[in-house]
């Protein structure tokens, strides 16, 4: 069959087509699904082996100068409460993910130009000097020069997702974004020497499965090393409220597909794909995923920081149950004591 055929590519070791990405991410036969999981969790374990990797985010302000439809922070949100965490403040959450043992700390927020240049590139040097460990902004668009002096100062990893490599789809879903600039802005980082984060959301309004087979193309050509792939889950309050939420399934094989064509990249299981299933995080893991992000945020604004309905929020517990789950292994760095101990 011509999924036999590309099976035999992906043993080959031949790089995939569009049209091949394509037939595994529509396959709808449970044998072939199995299949496809089964190859994309083999090489996962052979490519970056059995431990998970654990890291920590701070989501430090909700404020946000843009509209995107899908978020929960949006600017257009009328939100009860909107919150920015002090230089001190932050220092003191990234202290205690160190306490922890955690390596890599992710610094995320809305564009909140509260927070300038300056402003960042101090956080960063006092992380870095305070307690040497590995950073990933996500804040978002910024010019060339912010990038470079970010990365000077001490970040080491950027987050910023392409969402959809589908022009139209992008601009639909982002009033203020240009489709361009995303794209410019991810070469950019490329070009700084960040580790490259980007990612999509599956199920967004009218996107297709050829989208997906695209965005999974666009990470290959990239150089992309970091994937977060998540479903999208509708946020009270935006234009998109009532739209349906992303399929656990379609994001478990794009997870798959991502693995086996991107090969060595961390592939996170992401909070969306844990908010919408709560087994969630072991099948991400079961499929070629090997990276948790925990939610660090202080507990009194966590609950600010509602991108979407019913957001889980991931603790070190939550993470280590799934680890064990998916029947792998929590790093040496980790120093927690869980209910059962580790
Ligand atoms: N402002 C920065 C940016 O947009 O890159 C960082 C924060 S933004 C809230 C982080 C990610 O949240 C986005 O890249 C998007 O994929 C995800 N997100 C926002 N709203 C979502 C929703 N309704 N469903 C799923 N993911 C969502
Ligand atoms: Fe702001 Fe990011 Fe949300 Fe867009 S996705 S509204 S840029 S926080």
């Amino acid at each position: 069959t011509a999924f036999q055929v590309v099976m035999n590519k992906i043993e080959l070791g031949m790089d995939l087509t569009k049209e091949d990405i394509l037939l595994l991410l529509k396959t709808e036969s449970k044998k072939e699904i199995e299949t496809l999981y089964g190859v994309a969790d083999r090489l996962r374990r052979e490519i970056v082996g059995d431990i998970v990797e654990i890291r920590a985010a701070i989501e430090f302000s909700n404020y946000c100068k843009k509209s995107c439809n899908y978020c929960g922070i949006r600017k257009g949100c009328d939100l009860p409460h909107r919150y920015r965490m002090e230089e001190d403040e932050i220092l003191e959450a990234v202290k205690d993910i160190l306490s922890l043992g955690i390596k890599t700390v992710i610094l995320q927020s809305g564009e909140d130009d509260y927070y300038t240049t300056e402003k960042i590139c101090s956080i960063l040097r006092r992380i870095k000097k305070e307690t040497k460990m590995g950073i990933t902004l996500s804040i978002g668009e910024r010019s060339r020069e912010d990038y470079l002096k970010f990365r000077e100062a001490g970040a080491n990893n950027f987050l910023l997702k392409i969402e959809t490599t589908n022009q139209e789809v992008f601009e639909r879903i982002h009033p203020d974004n240009d489709f361009d600039q995303r794209l410019q802005c991810a070469k950019w980082l490329k070009e700084l020497g960040y580790v490259n984060g980007s990612g999509n959301m599956i199920g967004l309004p009218g996107q297709t499965v050829e989208d997906i087979a695209d965005d999974i193309v666009y990470y290959r050509d990239m150089g992309i090393h970091m994937i977060g792939i998540g479903p999208f889950i509708p946020a009270p309050g935006t234009p998109y409220e009532n739209l349906p939420t992303g399929s656990v399934e379609m994001t478990l094989k794009a997870i798959a597909v991502t693995r086996i064509v991107c090969k060595n990249v961390f592939l996170p299981a992401t909070t969306a794909l844990a908010s919408i299933d709560a087994d969630g995080q072991r099948k991400a893991l079961e499929v070629g995923a090997n990276t948790i992000m925990l939610i660090s945020t202080p507990d009194k604004y966590k609950k600010s920081y509602q991108l979407y309905k019913n957001k889980n929020m991931i603790d070190i517990q939550s993470a280590i149950d799934a680890v064990k789950g998916a029947n792998r292994r929590l790093p040496k760095y980790l120093k927690v004591t869980s209910k059962e101990g580790i």
